[in-house]
């Protein structure tokens, strides 16, 4: 009687997975518009942690006339204070 249990709580956390999935897929379905140019949901690398954010999200810094982009604010400063000998 227990193997049924189990079976049963296996089912609904796999219907609960795959409801989850659904829901992360939406958003990048609906950004996936190619009328406006630019892809909002598109995945910049942050050369300081090497983490992919969204672009739309990530915080930008100019340096030598190219944009780079941080997932977080702490990044952002790291990767400034090391290149601040190499840029002038
Ligand atoms: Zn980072």
């Amino acid at each position: 009687m227990r193997l049924l249990i189990y079976i049963i709580l296996i089912f609904v956390v796999y219907q609960i997975y795959k409801a989850v999935r659904r829901e992360l897929g939406r958003p990048e379905q609906v950004n996936r518009k190619k009328d406006d140019g630019a892809i909002t949901a598109e995945l910049v690398e942050d050369p300081v942690c090497h983490t992919y954010c969204p672009k739309n999200e990530a915080l930008t810094a100019g340096m030598d006339g190219k944009s780079y982009y941080f997932c977080s604010e702490k990044c952002k400063q790291k990767f400034i204070e090391m290149h601040k000998g190499v840029c002038v």
